[in-house]
């Protein structure tokens, strides 16, 4: 049985994780369990799976559920409590599935601790893929992804060396306002941009596919993750959201990967990853389909995928920088402060005011965005 911890696990990739576990029986056991602020759900994990350790957001839930089941679970809290639970004693692999900077340590820990990695937290690439990569190399770690595009290049990479690779295609379904003008963009309000047609997600990430600022992320995590240079990586717009992304060969090859969308496969591939066991998901019937389309990227209109490719291509803290104005930007939108097409102008304001640190450790990477939250939020509470 492979012993899983799942950081996260009350998020739209935990649960779905969970479900996973659930229908392949007898293949997995959980030993930690994290969530934030929804307690009812992790306490329906805890009782379903049996965790030998939970962390939550604060020490008032810690020991409240710390009374309640005594000896049977340790209950820790906070930052802290999330290395702890990640470095777990007797795991096989870590669920990075936490949203934003907060999953990054802790994903680093595990990596020490020679735990397998399941990402799904995109930001511990952005951030410090170097850094990351360079730690799972060292200690014999796989880093085995989660996002749907990155699983489907996975699968259409194997057996094939880096040198016969031209170009990684991936696919974007273009968010709910793809075809939306300028002016009409500047116009959609939060309850518009969280009615997501294809993808059933966390709220931050809805609103980072609504901007395609998550497919500009996805760019840099295929980066790492491959070891593919930028200029190979391209975007293509694909609202049906069946082929999940393709890989070029050099003799002009395309190979893709298609399904129906469902986080449970890509995930499914991930923990049970050589084998690929059967399950429930619907199949695909490409019939009823009829046809796909497939269109080019917008930089304009979505300027954050442009600005995702200028802090990839200047690489060291300024992925980071991009990734910390994106959160503080997208919770200010979320509560109402700014609109929706100020979210790329906080991130091209921060950017454009970073000066990059040559080498950055991961000391320089967390307070470069420490430097990028004050300044996006000194910028926010000029514009707001
Ligand atoms: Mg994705």
């Amino acid at each position: 049985m492979k012993k899983l911890i799942i950081l996260g696990s009350t998020g739209s990739i935990g649960v779905s994780t969970l479900e996973v576990v659930a229908a392949c029986k007898n293949r997995f056991r959980v030993l930690g369990l994290t969530g934030n602020s929804n307690l009812d759900l992790l306490e329906r994990q805890i009782q379903r799976f049996h965790p030998e350790v939970v962390v939550v957001g604060n020490a008032v839930d810690a020991a409240r559920l710390q009374l309640k089941y005594r000896r049977k679970l340790q209950v820790l809290y906070g930052p802290a409590g999330l290395i702890t639970a990640a470095t777990w004693p007797g795991a096989d692999m870590l669920v990075s599935s936490l949203v934003g900077a907060l999953g990054l340590e802790p994903t680093l820990a595990a990596i020490g601790k020679g735990y397998d990695i399941a990402l799904a937290n995109k930001e511990v690439l952005v951030m410090a893929g170097t850094i990351v990569m360079a730690k799972a190399r060292q200690h014999k770690v796989r880093i085995l992804p989660v996002d749907s595009e990155h699983s489907a290049i996975w699968q259409c990479l194997k057996n094939e060396p880096a040198k016969n690779v031209s170009r990684l295609i991936l696919t974007a379904s273009g968010g709910p306002f793809w075809r939306l003008s300028r002016q009409e963009l500047a116009k959609v309000d939060v309850a518009r941009t969280l009615a997501h047609p294809t993808w059933n997600m966390g709220r931050k990430v809805t609103i980072d596919s609504a901007t395609l600022l998550n497919k500009g992320f996805e760019v840099i995590e295929a980066h790492h993750l491959f070891g593919i240079e930028l200029s190979k990586i391209q975007i293509v717009i694909h609202p049906e959201s069946i082929v999940h992304s393709m890989v070029e060969f050099t003799d002009g090859s395309v190979i893709a990967q298609l399904a129906i969308p469902d986080m449970k496969l890509p995930i499914q591939y991930a923990l049970c990853h050589p084998d690929r066991s059967a399950n429930e998901l619907p199949k695909l019937d490409l019939p009823k389909i009829g046809k796909l389309t497939f269109s080019k990227p917008d930089f304009t209109r979505f300027p954050c995928l442009r600005y995702a490719y200028q802090a990839a291509e200047t690489g060291s803290t300024m992925p980071a920088v991009m990734s910390a104005a994106d959160e503080i930007a997208v919770q200010s939108f979320l509560d109402n402060k700014i609109g929706f097409s100020q979210i790329s102008k906080v991130i091209a304001k921060v950017l454009k005011k970073h000066e990059v640190t040559a080498k950055p450790g991961l000391k320089d990477i967390l307070s470069s965005t420490e430097w990028a939250r004050r300044e996006a939020r000194k910028y926010i509470a000029r514009i707001g």
